[in-house]
């Protein structure tokens, strides 16, 4: 029995596990097993044949990662999804699943450090090449494309700039070259569905907020089933012409029978088969935990972080604050039209004076915030980016990317907000 339901709520809850037929375990057990013993011959021929759906090996399916996929896809309201070793590895395989070397891609210039690296770098070493465009134009991303674009990629809540990305506007300008928009909800779980707003494919960092305990990296990716992957055969010949390492399958024909899913599965049984990036089921145990309060935890995220973008507005001692909640103009409007249940716990800010060395000295008198490089933490975590995550980059770089020499960036945890300002306002205190 599966309990349905339109609220992520009871979805975070119930989506795809009622208890094991086995033993009747309510909690999702952990298989942590690698094999799975067929029950004959035809049985296996079948499985690896894909003429029947079931488990073989944990590299590729896996029973408790399974609820974990069905539960973040019933959440996101797409068709299926596929977990994966982290956030890093679920980006590379959104695109690598439908770009080959000689192709491109446009990617929003918002986005964290570590994909920034990936598409500039790595996908270039792989012959990708990667168009990256300022998303306040959401035109930019149609001046980019050509007849080998294969998707659009984007932050819906980017760090440190905060600036809710236009997913309604380049979905559009995507669907109308035949383009999926891909988009990274780590920041902005349950807060946002980009598939409402026309997105085709969702990929997150569960390590943030959906894992919400700092305890486990991985990653999943979500498949909208809401692109026709066929009307567009010459630009996803991966999808549409035979694949030679799955006995000449074209994806689009030999999934139909399971659903418009076609390009998660094909995710699952070439990327993942050949690149093993697979998520361990005690970390699937770990976020499926994480997600059964997400929807909770992010509300008390987005209520401490307004809470905190007031009190920093407020101080003399700070510059800018960067949060959606005292935003206004465009950047608000863009905010206001995909989120709902508030703005996350993601907030930024520049000291009226002091440079650098405000910032850090501010860091350094921090007592209750852990000082560590993660976000999307129960508890409340501060950087400064200058002198850590953007360090590589030249101060003109730096400034391109949102980050003076003296942003913080906090992640604000779900504590009592009194103890979160106060340990806030005895650090500005010590500047
Ligand atoms: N996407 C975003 C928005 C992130 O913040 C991160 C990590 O910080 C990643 C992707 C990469 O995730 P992971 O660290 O799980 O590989």
């Amino acid at each position: 029995m599966t309990i349905h339901s339109k609220h992520p709520q009871t979805l975070a809850v119930h989506a795809g596990w009622r208890r094991d037929e086995a033993t009747t375990s309510v909690a999702v057990p952990i298989y942590q097993t690698t094999s799975f013993q067929f029950n004959s011959t035809e049985h296996a021929a079948n499985l690896f044949g894909l003429s029947e759906m079931g488990n073989i090996y944990t590299r590729i399916t896996n029973p408790t990662n399974d609820v974990l996929e069905q539960r973040v896809a019933a959440i996101e309201g797409g068709a299926a999804a596929l977990a994966v070793a982290s956030g890093q590895a679920a980006s590379a395989f959104a695109i690598q699943n439908i770009t080959h070397a000689g192709d491109n891609f446009v990617a929003s210039t918002d986005l964290y450090g570590g994909t920034w690296n990936l598409f500039a770098n790595t996908m270039k070493d792989m012959g990708i090449e990667c168009r990256f465009v300022d998303p306040s134009d959401p035109e930019a991303f149609a001046k980019a494309t050509d007849e080998r674009t294969r998707c659009y990629y984007a932050e819906t809540l980017p760090n440190p700039k905060l600036q809710v990305f236009p997913i309604k506007e380049v979905a559009e300008i995507g669907r109308t070259f035949g383009v999926p928009l891909i988009m990274d909800n780590t920041a902005a779980p349950v807060l946002c569905r980009p598939f409402d707003h026309g997105a085709a494919i969702v990929m997150h960092s569960t390590t943030k907020f959906i894992g919400g305990h700092g305890t486990s990296i991985g990653g999943v990716i979500v498949d909208g089933g809401n692109f026709d992957w066929e009307a567009h055969k010459d630009r996803f010949p991966m999808l549409n012409q035979p694949d030679p390492s799955y006995h000449g399958a074209i994806w689009t024909e030999a999934v139909k029978p399971m659903g418009p899913i076609a390009y998660i599965i094909k995710a699952r049984v070439t990327l993942l088969r050949d690149l093993g990036s697979a998520m361990s089921p005690f970390n699937g145990f770990q976020f499926i935990q994480g997600l059964e309060t997400l929807p909770l935890r992010m509300r008390a995220h987005s209520e401490n972080g307004a809470a905190v973008a007031e009190f920093l507005s407020g101080h003399n001692k700070v510059g800018k604050v960067i949060h959606p909640s005292v935003m206004d103009g465009e950047p608000r409007r863009r905010a206001d039209a995909v989120m709902s249940g508030g703005y996350g716990g993601l907030v930024g800010f520049e000291f009226a004076a002091g440079g650098k060395e405000a910032g850090q000295k501010f860091i350094d008198q921090l007592q209750m915030f852990y000082h560590v490089a993660n976000i999307g933490d129960a508890r409340s975590l501060a950087i400064h980016p200058a002198t850590t995550t953007h360090s590589q980059l030249s101060p003109d770089e730096q400034i391109k990317t949102g980050v003076n020499e003296s942003y913080v960036r906090l992640s604000i945890g779900i504590e009592h907000i009194d103890d979160i300002i106060s340990d806030l306002d005895q650090a500005l205190d010590a500047i």
